[in-house]
């Protein structure tokens, strides 16, 4: 037997730990000090009552023969790739239900992909980043570019012509920095795609943030995006299914190349290692997509942005510079006075008792900035705000 070595060189996921354990000591040596964590990238509010009612039938149907259900299609069951397919069609993107396939969430589906694509492909991300994108394509040993993310473009990286790559992976809106692309840029990276033969990742884990008209919600509305891209989406965020598991991933039968189809391929390889994610969920995850479904998990993205919005302004308020916070729960600031990530972790920890993330874990351009969620409760962020102002002010 012999290891898969490429696992010696993905470093140990050390920053949430890091920023358990510093908080851990802290709150050991200042046990009568109140911690408020803007850290966390989990959802709060329980999910709305019209899944629950959804889940709770669907229980009912498994335990009675007539109704009861054994394995599903592997693509999914058609009641809710229908609700997809619709949702889509709300904002003029048009799908066919064979297009789409319904997963376990987006996490498991942006690692699996990678299964149907060779592993001499040159692969781009952006840096900073959510870190399964680099941490999979280097657990199969495939090399990795990076896309610089900067404050001088706002945290959103245009293509450059002179780098080759065949996998670009582009999250919007992104995490950790919150910023969303435009449809003007995401043309130019559709664009790029398919003049050098690529495939675009395309995360929409947060698709349900956007409000600017200028964003887009899926990277299907753009020309051309149908022959260079796969789309990941989820109902983590979305409908608080963190815990519940459900998301879908949209591949078009135009993707293809070299005589071969990643809708078919993706197709064979599900088949193969994936027996479907089960028919109580799927029904809990249509329901987001009735209308009162829709009503009540829009109320929760409202709760979540309005708390993004307290701290968007505050940061406007103290003169910092940040991105995200509009079409996202996320607040990527620039540390004041030139701190450094870690150091301004401590210095708000231990002056404001207030637990953020430091940038510097999502890579090299992270340092020197921090993200700040919106996925408290509105008390703990209201007081968070009014902390994090009283120490900036001075
Ligand atoms: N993509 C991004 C950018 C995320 O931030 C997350 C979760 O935090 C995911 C995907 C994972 O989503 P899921 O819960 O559907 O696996």
């Amino acid at each position: 037997m012999k290891f898969n070595l490429n696992f010696n060189d993905i470093p140990d996921n050390y920053l949430f730990a890091e920023v358990a354990d510093r908080v851990a000591a802290y709150t050991k040596a200042h046990p009568d000090k109140k911690v408020l964590k803007l850290g966390i990238g989990d959802v709060t509010l329980p999910l709305a009552k019209e899944v629950i009612k959804a889940l709770h039938a669907a229980v009912d149907e498994m335990g009675s023969a007539a109704t009861f259900k054994g394995y599903g299609p592997y693509e999914g069951y058609e009641f809710l790739r229908s609700a997809i397919k619709d949702y889509y069609a709300e904002t003029g993107v048009e799908l066919a239900l064979n297009e789409i396939f319904v997963s376990d969430g987006a996490k498991s589906d942006l690692g699996n992909i990678l299964d149907i694509f060779s592993q001499d492909n040159t692969v781009l991300v952006p840096d900073p980043v959510y870190p399964v994108y680099v941490d999979t394509n280097a657990m199969a040993g495939r090399k990795v570019l990076f896309a610089s993310a900067t404050e001088q473009n706002n945290f959103l990286p245009m293509p450059d012509y002179s780098v080759k790559a065949d996998i670009i992976y582009i999250c919007s809106p992104n995490n950790p920095t919150g910023a969303a692309y435009s449809k003007a840029q995401l043309k130019e990276w559709v664009d790029y795609a398919n003049k050098s033969g690529a495939v675009i990742l395309y995360d929409a884990a947060y698709e349900s943030f956007i409000e600017e008209k200028s964003a887009v919600k899926s990277i299907f509305s753009i020309d051309g995006a149908r022959t260079c891209a796969i789309e990941f989406c989820s109902f983590s965020k979305t409908a608080g299914f963190t815990g519940t598991r459900c998301g879908y991933t949209v591949i078009p039968r135009e993707l293809e190349k070299d005589g071969m189809n990643a809708n078919r391929t993706w197709l064979r390889r599900q088949s193969t290692k994936f027996n479907g994610v089960p028919y109580i969920v799927q029904r809990g995850a249509a329901a987001v997509f009735t209308p009162q479904g829709r009503k009540e998990t829009e109320q929760n993205i409202a709760y979540y942005k309005n708390n993004a919005k307290l701290i968007s302004d505050c940061m406007d308020e103290l003169g910092i510079w940040y991105t995200g916070g509009k079409n996202s729960p996320y607040i990527w600031l620039k540390c004041p006075n030139g701190m450094k990530s870690w150091e301004f972790f401590d210095y708000l920890l231990n002056e404001a008792q207030v637990v953020g993330t430091p940038g510097a874990g999502f890579g090299a351009n992270g340092e020197g900035y921090f993200r700040l969620t919106a996925f408290g409760s509105s008390e703990v962020t209201k007081e968070a705000v009014s902390r994090i102002k009283n120490l900036l002010k001075k």
